[in-house]
Protein backbone atom coordinates (compact mmCIF):
# COMPACT_ATOMS: atom_id res chain seq x y z
CA UNK A 1 0.00 0.00 0.00
CA UNK A 2 1.66 3.49 -0.71
CA UNK A 3 2.02 5.93 2.19
CA UNK A 4 -0.35 8.22 0.75
CA UNK A 5 -3.07 5.60 0.56
CA UNK A 6 -2.36 4.60 4.33
CA UNK A 7 -2.02 8.24 5.78
CA UNK A 8 -5.49 8.85 4.32
CA UNK A 9 -6.54 5.59 5.80
CA UNK A 10 -5.61 6.83 9.18
CA UNK A 11 -7.26 10.04 9.20
CA UNK A 12 -10.37 8.18 8.15
CA UNK A 13 -9.99 6.59 11.54
CA UNK A 14 -8.96 8.99 13.67
CA UNK A 15 -11.87 11.60 12.30
CA UNK A 16 -14.37 8.14 13.37
CA UNK A 17 -12.64 8.11 16.68
CA UNK A 18 -12.95 11.63 17.48
CA UNK A 19 -15.47 13.12 15.54
CA UNK A 20 -19.33 13.02 16.31
CA UNK A 21 -21.79 12.02 13.19
CA UNK A 22 -25.20 11.59 14.04
CA UNK A 23 -26.67 7.73 13.23
CA UNK A 24 -29.89 6.07 11.51
CA UNK A 25 -32.16 4.91 13.73
CA UNK A 26 -33.50 2.15 11.18
CA UNK A 27 -30.93 -0.35 12.45
CA UNK A 28 -31.51 -3.49 11.94
CA UNK A 29 -34.61 -3.50 13.65
CA UNK A 30 -37.41 -3.07 10.60
CA UNK A 31 -39.58 -5.44 12.05
CA UNK A 32 -40.10 -4.32 15.62
CA UNK A 33 -40.57 -0.43 13.73
CA UNK A 34 -43.39 -1.35 11.67
CA UNK A 35 -45.06 -3.51 14.27
CA UNK A 36 -44.75 -1.06 16.78
CA UNK A 37 -45.82 1.72 14.59
CA UNK A 38 -49.31 0.15 13.29
CA UNK A 39 -49.98 0.45 17.23
CA UNK A 40 -49.06 3.95 17.20
CA UNK A 41 -51.56 4.55 14.00
CA UNK A 42 -53.82 2.65 16.16
CA UNK A 43 -53.86 5.53 18.88
CA UNK A 44 -53.75 8.14 16.64
CA UNK A 45 -57.69 7.64 16.11
CA UNK A 46 -58.12 8.73 19.17
CA UNK A 47 -57.91 12.92 18.32
CA UNK A 48 -58.92 14.34 21.39
CA UNK A 49 -57.53 14.42 24.85
CA UNK A 50 -60.48 13.03 26.42
CA UNK A 51 -60.42 9.72 23.50
CA UNK A 52 -56.64 10.00 24.28
CA UNK A 53 -56.99 9.41 28.15
CA UNK A 54 -60.07 7.41 27.45
CA UNK A 55 -58.12 4.75 25.00
CA UNK A 56 -55.01 4.97 27.44
CA UNK A 57 -57.15 4.02 30.93
CA UNK A 58 -58.89 0.80 28.90
CA UNK A 59 -55.43 -0.01 27.30
CA UNK A 60 -53.67 0.16 30.95
CA UNK A 61 -56.47 -2.03 32.24
CA UNK A 62 -55.65 -5.03 30.29
CA UNK A 63 -52.49 -4.92 31.71
CA UNK A 64 -53.45 -4.62 35.27
CA UNK A 65 -53.74 -0.90 36.11
CA UNK A 66 -56.38 -0.98 38.73
CA UNK A 67 -57.72 2.77 39.68
CA UNK A 68 -55.91 4.65 42.19
CA UNK A 69 -58.93 5.18 44.28
CA UNK A 70 -60.80 1.85 44.46
CA UNK A 71 -56.85 0.38 46.06
CA UNK A 72 -58.08 -1.28 49.11
CA UNK A 73 -55.16 -1.30 52.05
CA UNK A 74 -51.65 -1.38 50.64
CA UNK A 75 -49.94 -0.50 47.69
CA UNK A 76 -46.63 -2.85 47.32
CA UNK A 77 -43.71 -3.10 45.02
CA UNK A 78 -45.22 -4.68 41.22
CA UNK A 79 -48.97 -3.02 41.79
CA UNK A 80 -50.36 -0.76 39.29
CA UNK A 81 -52.63 2.27 39.42
CA UNK A 82 -53.76 4.72 37.46
CA UNK A 83 -55.57 8.38 38.08
CA UNK A 84 -58.17 10.00 35.35
CA UNK A 85 -58.95 13.87 36.05
CA UNK A 86 -62.15 15.27 34.72
CA UNK A 87 -61.80 12.75 31.49
CA UNK A 88 -58.38 14.68 30.43
CA UNK A 89 -55.26 14.15 32.74
CA UNK A 90 -53.93 10.55 33.81
CA UNK A 91 -51.75 9.25 35.70
CA UNK A 92 -50.50 5.75 35.59
CA UNK A 93 -48.12 4.63 37.94
CA UNK A 94 -46.30 1.39 38.21
CA UNK A 95 -44.83 0.85 42.45
CA UNK A 96 -40.97 -0.15 42.45
CA UNK A 97 -39.45 -1.40 45.37
CA UNK A 98 -37.53 1.22 46.50
CA UNK A 99 -38.91 3.90 48.44
CA UNK A 100 -40.92 6.41 47.39
CA UNK A 101 -38.82 9.47 49.30
CA UNK A 102 -35.63 8.15 46.96
CA UNK A 103 -37.53 9.26 43.90
CA UNK A 104 -39.35 8.41 40.73
CA UNK A 105 -39.03 8.03 36.98
CA UNK A 106 -41.38 9.88 35.39
CA UNK A 107 -42.52 10.73 32.10
CA UNK A 108 -44.42 13.51 31.43
CA UNK A 109 -46.01 13.67 27.71
CA UNK A 110 -49.55 15.85 26.60
CA UNK A 111 -52.88 14.48 24.42
CA UNK A 112 -54.06 18.17 24.03
CA UNK A 113 -52.87 19.28 19.73
CA UNK A 114 -54.09 22.04 17.74
CA UNK A 115 -57.55 22.05 16.81
CA UNK A 116 -60.60 24.37 16.22
CA UNK A 117 -62.92 24.01 18.88
CA UNK A 118 -67.09 25.23 18.51
CA UNK A 119 -68.23 29.05 19.73
CA UNK A 120 -70.58 28.01 22.44
CA UNK A 121 -73.63 29.72 20.05
CA UNK A 122 -72.34 28.35 17.13
CA UNK A 123 -74.94 27.63 14.23
CA UNK A 124 -76.07 29.74 11.59
CA UNK A 125 -77.05 29.90 8.21
CA UNK A 126 -76.18 32.66 5.81
CA UNK A 127 -76.80 32.22 1.85
CA UNK A 128 -78.62 29.43 1.99
CA UNK A 129 -75.77 27.60 3.79
CA UNK A 130 -74.95 26.38 7.60
CA UNK A 131 -71.84 26.78 9.72
CA UNK A 132 -70.56 26.40 12.66
CA UNK A 133 -68.60 29.80 14.05
CA UNK A 134 -64.88 28.98 15.94
CA UNK A 135 -62.38 29.35 18.05
CA UNK A 136 -59.31 28.14 17.32
CA UNK A 137 -56.82 26.51 20.41
CA UNK A 138 -52.87 26.21 19.96
CA UNK A 139 -51.29 27.85 17.42
CA UNK A 140 -51.77 27.50 14.11
CA UNK A 141 -50.92 28.55 10.59
CA UNK A 142 -55.28 28.99 10.24
CA UNK A 143 -54.68 28.84 6.08
CA UNK A 144 -53.92 25.39 6.49
CA UNK A 145 -57.52 24.14 7.80
CA UNK A 146 -59.12 25.31 4.79
CA UNK A 147 -60.29 23.18 2.11
CA UNK A 148 -59.58 19.55 3.84
CA UNK A 149 -62.44 17.53 5.31
CA UNK A 150 -62.78 18.22 8.86
CA UNK A 151 -64.66 15.62 11.28
CA UNK A 152 -66.03 16.97 14.61
CA UNK A 153 -65.34 15.20 18.08
CA UNK A 154 -66.26 16.17 21.38
CA UNK A 155 -69.25 15.59 23.84
CA UNK A 156 -72.51 17.57 24.37
CA UNK A 157 -76.05 16.81 26.61
CA UNK A 158 -79.12 16.65 25.28
CA UNK A 159 -82.28 18.11 26.38
CA UNK A 160 -83.34 15.80 28.87
CA UNK A 161 -79.01 16.06 30.62
CA UNK A 162 -77.82 13.18 29.47
CA UNK A 163 -74.07 13.28 28.20
CA UNK A 164 -73.18 12.02 24.50
CA UNK A 165 -69.81 11.73 23.31
CA UNK A 166 -69.53 13.09 19.25
CA UNK A 167 -67.85 11.45 16.44
CA UNK A 168 -68.77 12.43 13.02
CA UNK A 169 -66.29 11.99 10.22
CA UNK A 170 -64.55 9.18 10.88
CA UNK A 171 -66.12 6.70 9.49
CA UNK A 172 -66.26 6.20 5.79
CA UNK A 173 -70.13 6.32 5.65
CA UNK A 174 -69.45 9.34 7.56
CA UNK A 175 -70.58 13.02 5.79
CA UNK A 176 -67.48 15.85 6.99
CA UNK A 177 -67.27 19.50 7.14
CA UNK A 178 -64.67 22.08 5.86
CA UNK A 179 -63.74 25.45 5.84
CA UNK A 180 -63.65 27.21 2.49
CA UNK A 181 -61.34 29.14 0.68
CA UNK A 182 -61.33 32.24 -1.92
CA UNK A 183 -60.73 30.93 -5.56
CA UNK A 184 -57.73 31.78 -6.94
CA UNK A 185 -59.47 33.69 -9.72
CA UNK A 186 -60.54 36.70 -7.10
CA UNK A 187 -57.66 36.19 -4.80
CA UNK A 188 -55.44 39.34 -5.54
CA UNK A 189 -56.07 41.39 -2.79
CA UNK A 190 -55.89 38.15 -0.39
CA UNK A 191 -53.12 36.54 -2.35
CA UNK A 192 -50.95 40.64 -0.93
CA UNK A 193 -51.98 40.01 2.21
CA UNK A 194 -49.36 38.62 4.82
CA UNK A 195 -49.39 34.71 5.72
CA UNK A 196 -50.68 35.53 9.03
CA UNK A 197 -53.82 37.37 7.91
CA UNK A 198 -54.35 35.39 4.79
CA UNK A 199 -57.79 34.24 6.72
CA UNK A 200 -58.48 35.83 10.00
CA UNK A 201 -59.87 34.04 13.39
CA UNK A 202 -63.43 34.90 12.96
CA UNK A 203 -63.37 33.24 9.09
CA UNK A 204 -62.60 29.86 9.89
CA UNK A 205 -66.39 29.19 9.75
CA UNK A 206 -67.28 25.51 9.00
CA UNK A 207 -69.92 24.69 6.53
CA UNK A 208 -72.15 21.70 8.13
CA UNK A 209 -75.04 22.17 5.45
CA UNK A 210 -76.87 23.47 3.24
CA UNK A 211 -80.48 21.75 2.60
CA UNK A 212 -83.47 23.69 3.33
CA UNK A 213 -86.88 22.35 5.72
CA UNK A 214 -89.46 22.06 3.05
CA UNK A 215 -92.09 24.16 3.19
CA UNK A 216 -91.62 26.06 5.97
CA UNK A 217 -92.21 29.95 6.48
CA UNK A 218 -89.72 30.31 9.07
CA UNK A 219 -86.47 32.45 7.61
CA UNK A 220 -83.63 30.01 8.18
CA UNK A 221 -84.78 27.44 6.52
CA UNK A 222 -81.12 25.43 6.43
CA UNK A 223 -80.46 26.04 10.00
CA UNK A 224 -84.21 24.61 11.42
CA UNK A 225 -83.33 21.85 9.42
CA UNK A 226 -79.79 20.93 10.91
CA UNK A 227 -81.42 21.23 14.05
CA UNK A 228 -84.29 19.28 13.32
CA UNK A 229 -81.65 16.19 11.98
CA UNK A 230 -79.72 16.84 15.29
CA UNK A 231 -82.63 16.91 17.16
CA UNK A 232 -84.39 13.43 15.57
CA UNK A 233 -80.58 11.50 15.99
CA UNK A 234 -79.62 13.04 19.15
CA UNK A 235 -82.45 14.45 20.97
CA UNK A 236 -79.94 17.86 21.09
CA UNK A 237 -81.45 21.49 20.87
CA UNK A 238 -79.51 24.67 19.93
CA UNK A 239 -79.31 25.37 23.23
CA UNK A 240 -77.13 22.24 24.04
CA UNK A 241 -74.49 23.84 22.33
CA UNK A 242 -74.15 26.13 24.99
CA UNK A 243 -72.19 23.50 27.56
CA UNK A 244 -70.73 21.52 24.79
CA UNK A 245 -66.70 20.81 24.05
CA UNK A 246 -66.93 20.30 20.49
CA UNK A 247 -63.51 20.05 18.30
CA UNK A 248 -63.19 20.34 14.74
CA UNK A 249 -60.61 17.78 13.88
CA UNK A 250 -58.70 16.85 10.69
CA UNK A 251 -60.59 13.77 9.63
CA UNK A 252 -59.59 10.49 9.05
CA UNK A 253 -56.55 7.96 9.47
CA UNK A 254 -52.97 8.43 9.47
CA UNK A 255 -51.38 7.37 6.40
CA UNK A 256 -47.73 5.66 5.58
CA UNK A 257 -45.53 8.02 3.98
CA UNK A 258 -43.15 7.02 0.93
CA UNK A 259 -42.56 4.30 -1.16
CA UNK A 260 -40.40 2.61 1.50
CA UNK A 261 -43.38 3.71 4.11
CA UNK A 262 -40.94 4.80 6.51
CA UNK A 263 -42.72 7.74 8.07
CA UNK A 264 -46.73 8.37 9.52
CA UNK A 265 -48.58 11.14 8.31
CA UNK A 266 -51.05 11.88 10.71
CA UNK A 267 -52.39 14.75 13.18
CA UNK A 268 -51.05 15.40 16.20
CA UNK A 269 -48.17 13.35 16.17
CA UNK A 270 -47.87 16.48 18.71
CA UNK A 271 -47.74 15.24 20.78
CA UNK A 272 -49.33 11.76 20.83
CA UNK A 273 -46.37 10.06 19.25
CA UNK A 274 -44.38 10.76 22.51
CA UNK A 275 -47.50 9.85 25.03
CA UNK A 276 -48.01 6.88 22.74
CA UNK A 277 -44.29 5.83 23.11
CA UNK A 278 -44.29 6.44 26.96
CA UNK A 279 -47.23 4.70 27.59
CA UNK A 280 -46.51 1.41 25.51
CA UNK A 281 -43.04 1.50 27.76
CA UNK A 282 -44.37 1.65 30.95
CA UNK A 283 -47.57 -1.04 30.19
CA UNK A 284 -44.14 -3.37 28.88
CA UNK A 285 -42.07 -3.01 31.73
CA UNK A 286 -41.63 -5.01 34.97
CA UNK A 287 -39.91 -5.76 38.09
CA UNK A 288 -38.74 -1.78 38.28
CA UNK A 289 -36.84 -0.82 41.23
CA UNK A 290 -37.64 3.17 41.11
CA UNK A 291 -41.74 3.57 41.00
CA UNK A 292 -42.36 5.03 37.51
CA UNK A 293 -45.13 7.20 36.45
CA UNK A 294 -46.69 8.45 32.90
CA UNK A 295 -48.42 11.41 33.22
CA UNK A 296 -50.25 12.61 29.94
CA UNK A 297 -51.84 16.18 30.56
CA UNK A 298 -53.72 18.16 29.01
CA UNK A 299 -54.15 22.20 28.06
CA UNK A 300 -49.92 22.16 27.09
CA UNK A 301 -51.18 23.86 23.63
CA UNK A 302 -52.82 26.73 25.95
CA UNK A 303 -49.70 26.79 28.65
CA UNK A 304 -51.17 24.19 30.65
CA UNK A 305 -53.19 26.10 33.01
CA UNK A 306 -56.64 24.89 34.73
CA UNK A 307 -57.30 22.08 36.70
CA UNK A 308 -56.19 19.08 33.46
CA UNK A 309 -52.88 21.13 32.52
CA UNK A 310 -49.55 20.13 34.10
CA UNK A 311 -49.78 23.05 36.11
CA UNK A 312 -52.61 22.19 38.18
CA UNK A 313 -51.99 20.14 41.09
CA UNK A 314 -53.54 16.74 39.97
CA UNK A 315 -50.11 14.64 39.61
CA UNK A 316 -48.84 16.34 43.00
CA UNK A 317 -52.20 15.37 45.06
CA UNK A 318 -52.25 11.82 43.17
CA UNK A 319 -48.69 11.32 44.45
CA UNK A 320 -49.81 12.52 47.98
CA UNK A 321 -52.39 9.56 47.68
CA UNK A 322 -49.97 6.86 46.37
CA UNK A 323 -47.46 7.78 49.64
CA UNK A 324 -50.77 7.09 51.89
CA UNK A 325 -50.67 3.91 50.41
CA UNK A 326 -47.73 2.55 50.32
CA UNK A 327 -47.41 3.26 53.86
CA UNK A 328 -43.79 5.27 53.63
CA UNK A 329 -45.78 7.60 56.00
CA UNK A 330 -47.06 10.31 54.51
CA UNK A 331 -45.96 13.80 55.71
CA UNK A 332 -45.44 16.36 53.39
CA UNK A 333 -41.40 15.76 53.42
CA UNK A 334 -41.51 12.60 52.24
CA UNK A 335 -43.59 13.93 48.81
CA UNK A 336 -41.13 16.84 48.87
CA UNK A 337 -38.29 14.34 48.97
CA UNK A 338 -39.60 12.31 46.28
CA UNK A 339 -40.45 14.73 43.84
CA UNK A 340 -36.84 16.30 44.24
CA UNK A 341 -35.30 12.75 44.00
CA UNK A 342 -37.30 12.07 40.74
CA UNK A 343 -35.77 12.43 37.04
CA UNK A 344 -37.83 13.71 34.55
CA UNK A 345 -38.22 13.09 30.93
CA UNK A 346 -40.46 15.91 29.58
CA UNK A 347 -41.47 13.99 26.46
CA UNK A 348 -42.61 16.32 23.84
CA UNK A 349 -41.85 16.76 20.24
CA UNK A 350 -38.69 18.69 18.69
CA UNK A 351 -38.62 20.05 15.26
CA UNK A 352 -37.06 18.00 12.57
CA UNK A 353 -34.70 19.53 10.00
CA UNK A 354 -36.54 20.57 6.75
CA UNK A 355 -33.92 21.18 3.63
CA UNK A 356 -36.89 22.77 1.89
CA UNK A 357 -36.73 25.39 4.49
CA UNK A 358 -33.09 25.03 5.41
CA UNK A 359 -32.96 29.15 6.06
CA UNK A 360 -34.46 28.62 9.47
CA UNK A 361 -32.29 25.91 10.78
CA UNK A 362 -28.75 25.29 12.06
CA UNK A 363 -28.19 21.77 10.77
CA UNK A 364 -25.91 20.54 13.47
CA UNK A 365 -27.87 21.75 15.87
CA UNK A 366 -31.33 20.25 14.62
CA UNK A 367 -32.71 16.63 14.59
CA UNK A 368 -33.03 15.04 11.56
CA UNK A 369 -35.70 12.67 10.50
CA UNK A 370 -34.83 8.89 10.66
CA UNK A 371 -31.71 9.55 13.16
CA UNK A 372 -33.58 9.19 16.22
CA UNK A 373 -35.47 10.47 19.34
CA UNK A 374 -33.86 13.67 20.45
CA UNK A 375 -32.37 15.20 23.56
CA UNK A 376 -33.30 18.64 23.75
CA UNK A 377 -31.10 20.54 26.60
CA UNK A 378 -33.63 23.82 25.93
CA UNK A 379 -36.42 24.95 24.26
CA UNK A 380 -37.45 28.64 24.95
CA UNK A 381 -36.85 31.87 22.65
CA UNK A 382 -34.94 34.95 22.89
CA UNK A 383 -31.88 33.38 24.99
CA UNK A 384 -33.70 30.06 26.35
CA UNK A 385 -36.15 32.59 28.06
CA UNK A 386 -38.74 30.16 29.66
CA UNK A 387 -36.49 27.09 29.21
CA UNK A 388 -35.48 24.27 31.93
CA UNK A 389 -31.95 23.95 29.93
CA UNK A 390 -30.95 20.81 32.06
CA UNK A 391 -27.76 19.84 33.14
CA UNK A 392 -25.07 18.03 32.15
CA UNK A 393 -24.54 15.65 34.43
CA UNK A 394 -28.54 14.73 34.12
CA UNK A 395 -27.82 14.66 29.98
CA UNK A 396 -24.68 12.58 30.67
CA UNK A 397 -26.54 10.16 32.44
CA UNK A 398 -29.37 9.59 30.10
CA UNK A 399 -27.35 9.72 26.82
CA UNK A 400 -25.01 6.52 29.16
CA UNK A 401 -28.10 5.04 29.39
CA UNK A 402 -29.46 5.60 25.66
CA UNK A 403 -26.39 3.82 24.34
CA UNK A 404 -25.20 1.01 27.04
CA UNK A 405 -29.33 0.05 25.83
CA UNK A 406 -28.63 0.50 21.98
CA UNK A 407 -31.28 3.02 21.94
CA UNK A 408 -30.46 5.74 18.95
CA UNK A 409 -30.61 8.95 19.88
CA UNK A 410 -29.63 12.59 18.93
CA UNK A 411 -29.62 16.21 20.05
CA UNK A 412 -31.82 19.07 18.93
CA UNK A 413 -32.97 22.68 19.30
CA UNK A 414 -35.69 24.54 18.02
CA UNK A 415 -34.32 26.12 14.87
CA UNK A 416 -32.11 29.11 14.44
CA UNK A 417 -31.51 31.62 17.88
CA UNK A 418 -33.95 34.59 17.54
CA UNK A 419 -35.51 32.61 14.67
CA UNK A 420 -38.80 32.05 16.74
CA UNK A 421 -38.69 29.43 20.19
CA UNK A 422 -41.45 27.02 21.87
CA UNK A 423 -42.17 25.81 25.56
CA UNK A 424 -42.54 22.65 27.16
CA UNK A 425 -44.18 20.87 30.60
CA UNK A 426 -40.39 20.89 31.58
CA UNK A 427 -40.16 23.33 33.91
CA UNK A 428 -43.01 22.51 35.79
CA UNK A 429 -41.85 19.75 36.51
CA UNK A 430 -37.87 20.85 37.53
CA UNK A 431 -39.31 23.33 40.12
CA UNK A 432 -40.11 20.58 42.26
CA UNK A 433 -35.97 20.18 42.09
CA UNK A 434 -36.01 17.24 40.00
CA UNK A 435 -33.56 16.53 37.06
CA UNK A 436 -35.44 17.20 33.73
CA UNK A 437 -34.65 17.34 30.21
CA UNK A 438 -36.94 17.04 27.15
CA UNK A 439 -36.93 14.07 24.70
CA UNK A 440 -39.10 13.43 22.08
CA UNK A 441 -39.95 12.30 18.56
CA UNK A 442 -38.98 14.84 16.00
CA UNK A 443 -41.57 16.35 13.68
CA UNK A 444 -41.96 17.73 10.01
CA UNK A 445 -44.72 20.30 9.84
CA UNK A 446 -45.28 20.87 13.38
CA UNK A 447 -49.06 22.05 13.78
CA UNK A 448 -50.00 21.34 10.66
CA UNK A 449 -53.32 19.57 10.30
CA UNK A 450 -51.55 16.75 9.02
CA UNK A 451 -47.65 16.08 10.82
CA UNK A 452 -45.05 13.73 9.44
CA UNK A 453 -42.57 11.75 11.75
CA UNK A 454 -40.26 8.78 10.88
CA UNK A 455 -41.61 5.22 12.41
CA UNK A 456 -37.56 4.79 13.19
CA UNK A 457 -37.79 7.53 15.77
CA UNK A 458 -40.99 6.89 17.16
CA UNK A 459 -39.40 3.68 18.18
CA UNK A 460 -36.36 5.17 19.59
CA UNK A 461 -38.25 6.90 21.77
CA UNK A 462 -40.58 3.84 23.29
CA UNK A 463 -37.00 2.05 23.77
CA UNK A 464 -35.55 5.31 25.76
CA UNK A 465 -38.82 5.61 27.65
CA UNK A 466 -38.03 1.44 28.52
CA UNK A 467 -34.88 1.95 29.42
CA UNK A 468 -35.44 4.88 31.42
CA UNK A 469 -38.40 3.31 33.42
CA UNK A 470 -36.12 0.10 34.14
CA UNK A 471 -33.44 2.50 35.29
CA UNK A 472 -32.11 2.41 39.30
MN1 LIG B 1 -46.00 19.43 22.18
MN1 LIG C 1 -47.29 21.77 20.22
Amino acid sequence: MSLERRIHLDYKELEKELGYEKESSWGGKAAEIEAFSERYKNFLANKTERECAAYAQALSKEFGFIELSSVDGKLKAGDKVYALGKGKILMLAAIGTAPLSEGLNIAAAHIDAPRIDLKPVPLYEDSGLAFFKTHYYGGIKKYQWLTIPLALHGVIYTKDGAKLEICIGEDESDPVFVISDLLVHLAADQMQKKASDVVSGEQLNVIVGSIPLAESDVSNKVKLNILNMLNEKYAISEESFLTAELEIVPAGKARDVGFDRGMIMGYAHDDRSNSFAALAALLGSSDLHRTSIVLLSDKEEVGSEGSTGMQSRFFENMMAEIIELTGDGHSDLVLRRCLANSRVLSMDVTVAYDPTFSEAFEKPNTALLGFGASLVKYVGSRGKSGSNDANSEYMQWLASLLKDNDVAYQTGELGKVDQGGGGTVAYMLAKYGADTIDYGVPVLSMHAPYELISKADLYSCYEGAKAFFASV
